[in-house]
């Protein structure tokens, strides 16, 4: 009797952790891993059942129920996986599979002793376990809740390869029809029911952490565009220039402004203008690299955060950016219209404040604009040494005007134009 509670307290936990998956994937609107956790919690609830309600003397039982248990391990890996931005080789798995599926066909061929059975199918999922772990450990950027996942892993694996053996030195043969009475059996209802409770808390954590990111994520982005919004591009430059400072790295800000939008929305519409700069944000996403920081800080204003480049690279990348946009095909306003774009470029210097970086690159957009529009302009690298009683007006006009000129599709610094 209590054998029969415990054979179905596991699949019943079983199922609520999937329903637990289930909801959290519909109301967070999480990732399709999570779904996979659902499943898998599904599958090996239907093993548990049938190994549960089949006569445990049926050749077809052993074989049936690992199917089950087998397919929802690879689920669950394979989702692991996924979460950490790896893919589990399918195709060992499969050869996995097939290996201890015929050494178990073997084996219930040749005996009526369940104990080979256990020993073959558990060290299948020992290693395939083991596989998971190795997947898990070549993704970079591991947290503590990464670390936890493969801690539960690398506890099943372990567990797997171990306990079996352990198991059956005290209770070296256990005849098919005495199955559900040896203590095997008693104990595998225990150890499971242990195992499955601490890796699906473990998933429920990264589900509900997974979860309150995309939250978090979710108000640092233009909805628009995709980019992060103003306030957390502030944060991200607040952040990233006394690292910069500190760890000696040049960061440079550049700032692009769409040329003549508002003629934009007054001829094709506001929509046909959401297209235009939805594109723009795009573009920008594809041609920074993942170290930089993109943002849309206004209607069509953008921002680049250029991680470890100076003046002259960050320059070269806002004019790759500006020949690419005004490359790029319009759908919303028609076939043959094309946009173009201004940018000013300001590398940090030595103790500088983002508000002053801030003002010096937009000294330099606004000078591109004044030049004639679709350029980059650079702010000077040094701040020049200006005579003392200069007036502040004057002294703001000398530091940002370093012109850059777009000359057959490089950027020239240092032909200085001075107001
Ligand atoms: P310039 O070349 O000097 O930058 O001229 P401009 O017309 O681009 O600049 P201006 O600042 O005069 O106009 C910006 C326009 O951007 C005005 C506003 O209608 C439009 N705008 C701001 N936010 C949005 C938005 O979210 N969607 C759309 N479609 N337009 C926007
Ligand atoms: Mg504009
Ligand atoms: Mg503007």
């Amino acid at each position: 009797m209590q054998t029969q509670i415990l054979g179905l307290l596991t699949p019943l936990m079983a199922l609520f952790f999937a329903a637990t998956f289930a909801v959290m994937w519909r109301v967070g609107r999480l990732k399709r891993f999570v779904l996979l956790f659902a499943l898998a919690h599904v599958l090996g609830a239907t093993g548990f059942l049938l190994t549960h309600a089949l006569p445990s003397d049926a050749f077809y039982v052993f074989h049936l129920t690992q199917a089950f248990y087998f397919l929802g391990s690879a689920v669950i890996l394979f989702a692991v996986c996924e979460r950490a931005g790896q893919r589990l080789h399918l195709g060992s798995v499969a050869v996995i599979y097939v290996i201890s599926a015929s050494v178990l066909a073997i084996a219930v061929s040749l005996t009526n002793d369940v104990a080979p059975r256990l020993i073959i199918v558990n060290t299948g999922y020992g290693v395939l376990f083991a596989m998971g772990v190795t997947t898990l450990l070549a993704a970079p950027h591991r947290g503590v809740i990464d670390k936890a996942i493969i801690a539960v892993i690398a506890f099943q694996a372990a567990d797997f390869l171990v306990r079996p053996n352990l198991t059956l030195l005290f209770e070296s043969s256990i005849p098919a029809h005495a199955y559900r009475e040896s203590v095997y059996y008693s104990l595998i209802g225990l150890v499971l029911g242990i195992k499955n409770v601490m890796l699906a808390m473990v998933l429920i954590g990264a589900s509900i952490y997974d979860w309150v990111t995309a939250i978090r994520e979710s108000g640092a982005r233009d909805p628009l565009t995709g980019l992060h919004n103003r306030a957390s591009f502030e944060q991200t430059m607040r952040a990233l220039i006394p690292r910069a400072e500190a760890e000696g790295t040049p960061l440079s800000l550049v700032i692009a402004d769409i040329d003549n939008f508002k003629q934009v929305n007054d001829i094709w519409g506001h929509q046909a203008g959401d297209g235009a700069l939805s594109g723009f944000g795009n573009l920008v996403e594809e041609m920074v690299r993942g170290c930089d920081t993109a943002a849309r800080v206004g209607g069509e204003e953008f921002c680049i955060a250029v991680w470890n480049c100076d003046n002259d690279a960050a320059g070269r990348l806002a004019n790759r950016i500006r020949q690419a946009f005004g490359r790029l095909e319009q759908p919303c306003l028609g076939d043959h219209m094309r946009l173009t774009a201004s940018f000013g470029v300001a590398t940090a210097r030595k103790g500088e404040t983002y508000g002053r970086l801030f003002e010096r690159a937009d000294a330099a957009l606004y000078e591109a604009k004044r030049a004639g529009r679709d350029r980059v302009v650079c702010s000077l690298v040094e701040a020049p040494a200006a005579p003392q009683e200069k007036s502040q007006m004057v002294e703001r006009a000398e530091d940002n005007l370093d012109e850059v000129q777009t000359q057959a599709g490089l950027v020239v610094n240092g032909t200085a134009a001075r107001v």
